[in-house]
């Protein structure tokens, strides 16, 4: 398959096409976003690799920082993550505080915001330095020494942020944040708040397209059995209220941020990460679904 002959062509018919949606007005610091900017990155467990366009800018990759979260409290915790987090698509929005009433504050899921502030909260239960170990790790999956936290982004959202902060409350009141709100959120705003390009995604989190090993080096990251659950639930919920939608159009595990970036992943194959900030109405990047969508249909090798 010539996939730089594929990537190319996608790449220059949806450049030449209206570019819909909106730049995220959720966090202030983020609005000012060039809706121009249209990154592509692929590459495979066997090292060939192709950039498009804007794939060397960094951007902040907001919620795509929940796989790696997950990732570390999963490794850490094993099984016993899914007594304080659930795995079943929300159907609601990202930020939806909806279900946590009925549910009495189990999050539907990891990466939906509630589920994702757990997290935050059971790294900072089992890590001596949650923020900076966290940073660590994300170093080490990437071998990329310069990934950090932005705080000028974070500082941006905590201004504004009062929907995660109701979120957090809301879940201690039923017991389910053991650490001070306060802490948990902080943590929460920082790994949202991280920047990396395209390039940079992709290479982080290639160790869920290869069993759950570097690549760089085959150390074992993740054991097999996780990391097929961890791309299980970005397949059933990486995309919030379009994950039925991203999966009936594209069929791959998938993770999205309002910074307009997705990450795909193709097990045994490749990542895939494009970065086009214009979201559509559910804050997933328009472009990101549509380039998404023609690289897995003229790739046909999903299903
Ligand atoms: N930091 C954002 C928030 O909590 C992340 C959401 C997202 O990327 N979908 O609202």
């Amino acid at each position: 398959m010539n996939y730089r002959e594929i990537l190319t062509d996608i790449y220059e018919t949806i450049k030449n096409e209206e570019n819909k949606g909106q730049v995220t007005s959720f966090i202030p610091e983020l609005s000012g976003v060039n809706p121009e900017h249209f990154g592509v990155f692929f590459k495979t467990v066997n090292n060939d690799e192709f950039g498009f366009g804007s794939f060397n800018d960094k951007f902040s990759i907001q919620s795509i920082a929940k796989v790696a979260s997950l990732s570390l409290a999963y490794k850490i915790l094993g099984k016993r993550m899914w007594k304080r987090i659930g795995v079943e698509p929300s159907g609601t929005a990202f930020n939806s505080l909806v279900q946590l009433e009925a549910d009495k504050g189990i999050p539907r899921n990891p990466f939906i915001n509630a589920g994702a502030i757990v997290v935050c909260d059971i790294l900072i239960s089992q890590l001596d330095n949650p923020q900076q170990d966290f940073l660590s790790f994300m170093r080490y999956i990437s071998d990329n020494p310069s990934i950090k936290f932005s705080p000028k982004i974070a500082k941006s959202e905590k201004s504004t942020g009062f929907r995660n902060i109701a979120l957090c409350n809301f879940i201690k009141s039923f017991g389910n944040i053991k650490n001070d709100s306060e802490e948990v959120l902080d943590f929460y705003f920082n790994l949202c708040s991280i920047e990396m390009s395209c390039r940079e995604i992709s290479n982080c989190f290639l160790f869920l397209a290869n069993q759950g090993r570097k690549v760089s080096d085959n150390k074992q990251i993740i054991n097999k059995s996780r990391t097929k659950r961890i791309n299980a639930i970005m397949q059933t919920c990486g995309l919030y209220d379009e994950s039925g939608e991203f999966t009936f159009k594209v069929g791959l595990p998938g993770k999205s941020g309002i910074g307009g970036g997705i990450l795909a992943i193709h097990p045994n194959k490749h990542t895939i990460v494009v970065w086009s900030p214009k979201l559509n109405s559910k804050g997933n990047s328009y472009r990101g679904m549509k380039f998404l969508e023609l690289f897995t249909t003229k790739t046909s090798s999903i299903f």
